[in-house]
């Protein structure tokens, strides 16, 4: 096995990366950066049914886009090691299979799916929860191969899983684990179709690419010793293995794919305008926790603070509102120019928008910079101010006054030459319409915001006059005068 530090991130491309991916892929990757190693992102995509379209793009560039960049990928192959995707390693699998059959570790199974099936029920039958295979097979004749072979029956490979054999390693997170070889029967792994299982290709892959450290998930967990079994056939040293508790919900509840509560691909988040540093920071804290008390990481502080033995040894809980208030923070914390860059294509794409110029663009971008808890709320927020409400009651709003009132503030802005206002530069005309009208107060403000936006709340009304124009201002006021 290398010397150097070699860890993965191994997902199938069934879907697209989620929040577990992430984090897997995350804890790897500093794993790595700490011990200067690398970090290898491979595909395991034998569960063909399953395979999504674009499921292998976005589990590789939603993770750069995390800053989570591998050394090795199936875009940046090292030839030593390629291929980096199971489907175009059959050969070598079934090759590695038929070793442990030389070797009489492994042998060939012609049971049928329904005589497997058959045999499940009468276990079931005789009180058998989990099925183990009766090895019917193993003991077959090479006639007897040859006269299934001729039926048309393909084998498939099983590995010979020995007695009572105690399988225990010391796991990265939660120290000593130990299973039994009894708990689980001969298992396949090489199917009839000649692609391999995932307990058997892992160890392939794992082995050839001289993997150091594997970190993944508690559900793999039960996986480990199966795979232990077949790196003690080969002869060949395991890597460590670390396994992370899971993600659950604020009920306690397992993070399912399901959820509907919680948004739980990266893409969501990337379009909903998160920021990946805050993603990254986030998931940083989902399962690790740092020595000193700090929560506020940039990547090159994760790096060095990073340190597996505080990988947490309980569930980790997903906690949307502190996600939410992570990346509020980081947008608070971005200079106005970057600010103003990133939010600038959600306004873009709102339809409400077409008509202005960049500028325009960017004073209202600026409006919102402290509000918001990711940047697509900008179209939120400002929705209710571009179209206005009009089913507000107006008796309870406007008196005999009003008409004054709307009318001397619309004459002012016809009036004024400005192309924007600031919180000065309103003052002044407010004072003017003060003095024109003899009306202050909340008498002035509400009546002029409400047949402004029809909103008793929201963005200060100079502001309200940034984000509508003039023009439009006035034509709502005058819309409102009896
Ligand atoms: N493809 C597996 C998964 O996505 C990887 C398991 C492993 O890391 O060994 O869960």
């Amino acid at each position: 096995m290398s010397n150097k530090v070699r860890v993965r991130y191994a997902p199938s491309p069934t879907g697209y990366l989620h929040i577990g991916g992430a984090r897997s892929a995350l804890f790897n990757y500093l794993f790595a950066k700490k011990y200067n190693g690398d970090f290898v992102f491979r595909i395991e995509d034998t569960d063909i049914e399953r395979n999504i379209e674009g499921a292998e793009y976005s589990q590789l560039h939603d993770l750069i886009w995390l800053n989570i960049i591998p050394d090795e990928s199936i875009e940046k192959m090292n030839p030593k090691y390629a291929p980096y995707r199971q489907m175009e390693k059959l050969d070598l699998y079934r090759k590695y299979a038929y070793e442990l059959v030389e070797k009489g570790y492994a042998y060939e199974c012609y049971c049928t799916s329904e005589e497997l099936e058959q045999s499940r029920l009468d276990q079931e039958a005789n009180g058998v929860t989990a099925f183990k295979y009766d090895r019917r097979c193993l003991h077959l004749s090479e006639q007897e191969k040859e006269e299934l072979r001729k039926k048309g029956i393909k084998p498939s490979i099983r590995l010979k899983v020995p007695s009572n054999q105690d399988l225990s390693f010391t796991d990265l997170v939660r120290g000593d684990v130990k299973f039994n070889s009894d708990d689980f029967g001969d298992f396949v792994i090489l199917k009839s179709n000649g692609i391999p299982t995932y307990n058997f290709a892992v160890v392939i892959d794992d082995h050839i690419m001289e993997i150091t450290h594997v970190l993944r998930g508690e559900e793999h967990l039960s996986n480990t010793p199966k795979q232990m079994m077949v790196y003690n056939y080969f002869g060949w040293e395991h890597p460590k293995f670390g396994h992370m508790t899971i993600i659950i919900n604020k009920n306690g509840k397992k993070l399912s794919k399901r959820d509907l509560n919680i948004m739980q691909f990266m893409s969501q988040y990337r379009d909903k305008g998160y920021l990946p540093e805050a993603i990254f920071n986030f998931l940083l804290l989902l399962g690790w926790s740092p020595a000193e008390n700090k929560e506020i990481f940039t990547i090159e502080e994760a790096f060095s603070a990073f340190d597996p033995a505080r990988l947490s040894k309980s569930p980790s809980m997903f906690d949307n509102d502190y996600l939410n208030h992570m990346n509020s923070t980081y947008i608070k914390e971005l200079s106005e120019e970057k600010y103003v860059e990133l939010v600038e294509p959600f306004l873009k794409k709102n339809e409400l928008l077409q008509g202005y110029s960049t500028e325009q663009l960017h004073t209202i971008a600026k409006i919102y910079k402290s509000e918001l808890i990711y940047l697509d709320q900008i179209n939120e927020l400002l929705s209710s101010v571009l179209v206005k409400n009009t089913e507000f009651n107006k008796n309870e709003i406007f008196n005999e006054n009003t008409n004054l009132l709307l009318n001397t503030f619309a004459e002012l802005l016809e009036k004024d030459s400005s192309e924007k206002f600031d919180k000065e530069s309103f003052k002044i005309l407010v004072n003017e319409l003060i003095s024109l009208t003899g009306i202050k107060g909340k008498n002035l403000y509400m009546p002029i915001r409400m047949a402004l936006t029809g909103h008793e709340h929201g963005v200060e009304l100079f502001n309200i006059i940034n984000i509508i124009g003039k023009k439009e201002a006035i034509r709502r006021l005058k819309e409102e005068i009896q």
